[in-house]
C-alpha cells in the first residue's frame, strides 16, 4: 500500500461525496461487532482504545474519522469513505474503482480498510513497524470504514456522488438519496418500531443474529484465500444493493414514503449486522492467536 507515501498530498474534499452511515449506523454496527470479540480481540481492543470517561467500548469511537475528516490536517482521509464507480454497470472492481479523484490508486474505502489491516497486522508480526502506525488510530479508522462499505450507496456511482446528488423528499422533508441511506431509514426505524431508542434497535438486531441470521453468519465472516479482510467482496454487494434497492424508484424529485421505507429497512438492518459481524471476524483474525502486540 502507497497510502502513507502519498498521504503528504493535499487531496481534493468531495464534500458531498464524503458522507457516511450516520453516527447511528456506527455505533451500531461496532456495538454488534463487540458482542462477537474473541478474548485475545477484547484485550488488544481495551489496549487501544483512549481512555474514556465513561468506560465505553469500541463503538463510542466508531464516529471519530467523522468527526475529524473536515479538519485541514485530516482532510486526506475524507476520500477514504466510499468508492466510485461508473454509471450503471453496477459493479465495482479494485483496480478500476480504487482511486482518488487525482487517480491515487489505493485511496478510496476498500484500500483503506485493506491499509489498516496490513498496519495492525504488521505491527503485530514485526515489533519495529509499530514506529511508523499509530495502532489506535488504525483501530478506529478500520471499524469505521467496515460499516461505510456496507452501506450500499458508499460503493456506488460517481456521477451523481453515491446518490448525494439525486434530491428526493423522505416523507414530507426534503434529502437526498445518500443522506436518506446514512440516516433517515435508521432515524424512522427507531421513532417507528424502536421508540426512538437505539439500545432497544440494536438489541433486535442481535436477537436476529441469534435466530433468524444464524445459518448466514459462518457466510458472512468467511475469507476466502485466508485473507484477514476482505472489503472487496463488501464492496461488490454494496454496489449491487445499491443498483437493486437504493437507486431503484428513487429519481429525482422522487417523495419515498412506506413503500420505499418499507422494503429498503431490511436491506439497512442485514447491512449493519453483516458489517458487525465482519469488523468481528477481521478483527478476531488480526487479533487472536497471534503474538501479543509488542508494548500492549
Ligand atoms: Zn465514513
Amino acid at each position: 500500500m502507497r497510502l502513507w507515501i502519498v498521504s503528504v498530498l493535499v487531496l481534493t474534499h468531495l464534500v458531498l461525496g464524503a458522507l457516511c452511515w450516520g453516527k447511528d449506523g456506527h455505533y451500531t454496527v461496532c456495538k454488534l461487532a463487540e458482542g462477537f470479540f474473541e478474548d485475545d480481540t477484547i484485550a488488544a481492543v481495551k489496549k487501544l482504545l483512549p481512555e474514556s470517561v465513561d468506560g465505553g467500548g469500541l463503538a463510542d469511537f466508531c464516529s471519530w474519522p467523522d468527526e475529524i475528516k473536515k479538519l485541514s490536517q485530516w482532510q486526506w482521509t475524507s476520500t477514504l469513505h466510499y468508492v466510485n464507480t461508473p454509471e450503471y454497470r453496477c459493479n465495482y472492481e479494485y483496480c478500476r474503482d480504487c482511486h482518488d479523484t487525482h487517480k491515487h490508486k489505493d485511496w478510496c474505502v476498500t484500500g483503506a480498510i485493506f491499509n489498516y489491516t496490513n498496519q495492525l497486522m504488521s505491527a503485530s508480526e514485526n515489533s519495529q513497524n509499530i514506529v511508523h502506525y499509530n495502532l489506535t488510530e488504525a483501530l478506529l479508522f478500520l471499524s469505521h470504514y467496515m460499516g461505510d462499505v456496507h452501506q450500499p450507496l458508499h460503493t456506488a456511482f460517481l456521477g451523481d456522488l453515491g446518490g448525494n446528488t439525486i434530491i428526493v423528499n423522505w416523507y414530507h422533508n426534503k434529502s437526498n438519496l445518500h443522506h436518506v441511506w446514512d440516516n433517515m431509514i435508521i432515524d424512522s426505524a427507531l421513532e417507528t418500531y424502536y421508540n426512538s431508542s437505539l439500545p432497544h434497535m440494536i438489541q433486535a438486531l442481535q436477537a436476529k443474529l441469534k435466530n433468524g441470521w444464524s445459518n448466514d453468519v459462518p457466510s458472512w465472516k468467511s475469507c476466502h484465500f485466508h485473507q484477514k479482510a476482505c472489503p472487496n467482496l463488501y464492496a461488490s454487494e454494496s454496489i449491487d444493493l445499491a443498483c437493486k434497492y437504493a437507486y431503484r424508484n428513487a429519481t429525482p424529485g422522487t417523495t419515498l414514503g412506506d413503500e420505499y421505507f418499507l422494503s429498503r429497512l431490511p436491506v439497512v438492518e442485514k447491512r449493519l449486522a453483516q458489517g458487525g459481524i465482519r469488523l468481528a471476524a477481521t478483527l478476531n483474525r488480526i487479533f487472536s492467536a497471534k503474538p501479543k502486540l509488542a508494548g500492549l
